[in-house]
């Protein structure tokens, strides 16, 4: 059995040589008779590890001094309660609503405080990123809440909200590290590494520093104060060892690839193949109003719901696998993140036309 394409939106493709290189090193890591699984993470082995992934990923991103990189666990999903409890100190934030994502964060932030939804695109079934270019925000908002790029539906910030001076917190976790960012208009930029990086477990925060307080909402656990962490270099406990390792070999990767401009182009270069195909198909329609189409994850319908069911059926035997769409959007998604090849797209694309020949 060969491999098939994966088109999972994540846990998602990894690079093969990745893959590859932590299979050889599996039994014996560089000669310590161990797996990294094995090791303590107090290991001399193991800092090198960890403090290595942390400067590829600060050169990869051009991370400045003054934020810290934290590795930490409890997915994404764990960031939606640490972020207001560790930034609210006027008790307020202010979120704008692009997905199911966002909408989790908002409620969660509830928990703690004031939260103004001050821009939405759920009356479009998010299909579109609002105008952020002269919102509400409020005077009083610890910070301003984004996800960047909308996993589920597609869509992708081509340009950061107006935050009039407030802090920029930002999901990232379906496009971290697909193109360069200017990390200096974020306060927070964080991810759970299993859509664009590595395996589940692991969620990156990068934080600038004046962010990072005891002054944190009263009750908060140890755990879930990000100075614990940047304090003790996300060594406070045992950290999802395995997974930072496997990461900072993606991190190599990248970098042998070329970095982040060579990354975003090729990322553009897979999502024009796709949505040309879908801009003259007759059978085939993108969800995604198209300035704000995500080069990472692209929902797309047939507009008949046994067609789209036979589609993914047929694309599975063909060795295209995980087309299927989330429940709420219907249809089909192709996530086509850093590891997918150029020809995993053209065999996506020509069994589309295939496909469509067939049954129009
Ligand atoms: C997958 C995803 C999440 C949830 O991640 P978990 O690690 O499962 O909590 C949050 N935000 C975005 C943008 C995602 O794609």
């Amino acid at each position: 059995m060969g491999r098939v394409y994966n088109f999972s939106a994540g846990p998602a493709v990894l690079p093969e040589e990745v893959l590859k290189e932590a299979a050889e090193e599996m039994l014996d890591y560089k000669g310590t008779g161990m797996s990294v699984m094995e090791m303590s993470h107090r290991s001399k082995a193991y800092e090198e590890i960890i403090t290595e992934a942390e400067a590829d990923l600060r050169e990869l991103m051009g991370i400045p001094d003054n934020y810290k990189v934290l590795f930490l666990q409890g997915g994404a999903s764990q960031q939606f309660a640490m972020i207001p409890m560790n930034l609210m100190k006027n008790k307020v934030a202010d979120y704008i609503v692009t997905g199911q994502w966002a909408k989790k964060a908002a409620s969660e932030a509830e928990k703690y405080g004031k939260v103004n939804r001050i821009a939405s695109s759920e009356d479009k079934t998010y299909s579109y990123i609002p105008d952020c270019s002269d919102l509400p925000v409020s005077e009083d908002a610890d910070y301003v809440y984004i996800c960047e790029n909308n996993t589920i539906y597609g869509t992708k910030y081509k340009e950061l909200p107006n935050t009039k001076g407030k802090t920029l917190v930002a999901d990232v976790s379906s496009c971290f590290l697909s193109e360069p960012v200017d990390v200096t208009k974020y306060g927070i930029i964080y991810g759970g590494v299993q859509k664009n990086i590595g395996p589940a477990g692991v969620v990156i925060v990068i934080i600038r520093e004046d962010l990072i307080t005891e002054d944190v909402i009263p009750g908060t656990p140890t755990m879930l104060t990000y100075k614990t962490h940047a304090d003790a270099k996300s060594l406070y406990n045992t950290p999802p060892a395995y997974g930072i390792y496997i990461c900072g070999k993606v991190f190599k990767w990248l970098k042998k690839m070329g970095g982040l401009e060579v990354m975003k182009e090729r990322n553009e270069k897979k999502a024009k193949l796709l949505y040309d195909f879908l801009d003259q198909s007759k059978l085939f329609k993108g969800t995604v109003v198209p300035k704000d189409r995500s080069l990472m994850n692209v929902p797309f319908v047939t507009g008949n719901e046994e067609l789209d069911a036979k589609f993914v059926k047929e694309s599975r035997a063909a060795g295209l696998e995980n087309l299927k769409g989330h429940r709420t959007v219907g249809g089909m998604r192709a996530s086509i993140y850093n590891a997918m090849p150029y020809e995993g797209v053209e065999a996506l694309v020509a069994f589309m036309k295939k496909f469509e020949e067939e049954n129009l």
